[in-house]
């Protein structure tokens, strides 16, 4: 830190991204990331020409892709936000609805970059913890006169919430705005678009890097009423009007053309969790019920951490969290059903050496 950083930034805790290793190649279990390629359609969807094109800006009302956007979800192009990834968003409603002192709340157990823009921005946060098996009282969230930050599903923990829940949430919050994460929607859980149409304080935010595969590009949109998307754009134009580059947006409306491809993929990664669930559950662990790309599981055999450190060393990374409540378990990204095999494998030998 330098001597020029302002006091406020100087004890802020960063997010901490899953690692990304260089030293060798190993099976990827821990950033949630898709297994399958994007398709064709977005492979062949940047020529030559457009990196050509790189020396111009890009649009910034991403115009081509709020349309399709517009259309694959049945809203209006004015009910639709674009952005550098979903975090981008996440920040921006942080920035406009929880600043100096006003009230948000989010779950303790949650997305960690919640925590992290709270206190970038100096919100008065309440962390409203998770039922004993992780599930989410929608009760504890109605009527409390502050934003609402809920990711559905949640991570890490793959638990989702309902519609009807939702809707009690939104609807008892009328003052405040309500922010539904659906950074998992895709993977099996039902997403709270159909309520867009009856509540103005909903914005939800959806994103390009899972269940399409575009973690890369760096795409994420939000949903919501006409409103709130202007104080989006209110702060995007006042920050970084060219947020979305001309590639990713040539790439993010190729994937929305072969929207069928991404579906059939996201069916295919829900059943291989299901079927890794299973396995898990014969090998004695305990794992909570997910709905999303990736299983939140622990053994009572093992720490979390040493299971971590073991499946590293035998090239396979999954996510470890430390913090105490869930320190016991491990987030398994759904892979593909070979490195499910492999995963399998090198956890069964690694739990036989543990009970020697
Ligand atoms: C991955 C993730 C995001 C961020 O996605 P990007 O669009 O890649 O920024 C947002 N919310 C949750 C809950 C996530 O897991």
């Amino acid at each position: 830190m330098s001597r020029f950083l302002d006091e406020k930034y100087h004890c802020l805790e960063c997010y901490t991204p899953g690692e990304q290793p260089q030293d060798k190649k190993y099976i990827k279990l821990n950033t949630n990331e898709s297994p399958y390629p994007p398709s064709n359609e977005v492979i062949n969807s940047i020529k030559e020409k457009d990196i050509a094109d790189l020396r111009l800006y890009s649009d910034p009302e991403c115009r081509i892709l709020r349309k399709k956007l517009a259309e694959r979800y049945g809203v209006s192009e004015s009910n639709i936000y674009l952005s550098n990834g979903s975090d981008d968003i996440l920040n921006f409603a942080f920035m406009a609805y929880c600043a100096d002192g006003k009230g948000v709340a989010f779950a303790d157990i949650t997305y960690g970059f919640y925590r992290v823009y709270a206190e970038l921005y100096r919100s008065d946060a309440q962390t409203i913890p998770l039922e004993d098996d992780f599930s989410i009282d929608p009760s504890k969230y109605c009527g409390l006169n502050k934003t609402v930050v809920i990711a559905n599903p949640n991570a890490p923990t793959g638990r989702c919430l309902g519609v009807s829940d939702i809707e009690s949430i939104v609807r008892s919050n009328p003052d405040n705005v309500v922010v539904i994460d659906e950074a998992y929607v895709d993977f099996g859980a039902e997403s709270c678009l159909p309520l867009i149409k009856k509540y103005d304080n909903l914005l939800i935010v959806r994103t390009f890097s899972k269940s399409r595969a575009l973690a890369g590009a760096r795409l994420g949109f939000a949903i919501s009423s006409e409103a709130i998307i202007e104080d989006l754009n209110k702060i995007k134009f006042s920050t970084n009007p060219y947020n979305v580059n001309r590639l990713t947006l040539l790439a993010g409306a190729a994937a929305i053309d072969s929207d069928d491809y991404f579906s059939e993929n996201c069916r295919r990664i829900a059943s291989t969790r299901d079927k890794t669930v299973r396995e898990l559950e014969l090998l004695g662990f305990y794992t909570v019920p997910s709905k999303a790309n990736f299983i939140f599981a622990k053994h009572s055999d093992i720490s979390g951490h040493d299971l971590y450190m073991k499946l590293k060393e035998q090239g396979i990374l999954v996510r470890h969290f430390s913090s105490p409540r869930i320190s016991d378990f491990n987030r398994i990204t759904v892979g593909s059903e070979d490195e499910m095999s492999i995963f399998l494998k090198t956890t069964k030998e690694i739990l036989e050496g543990a009970k020697k």
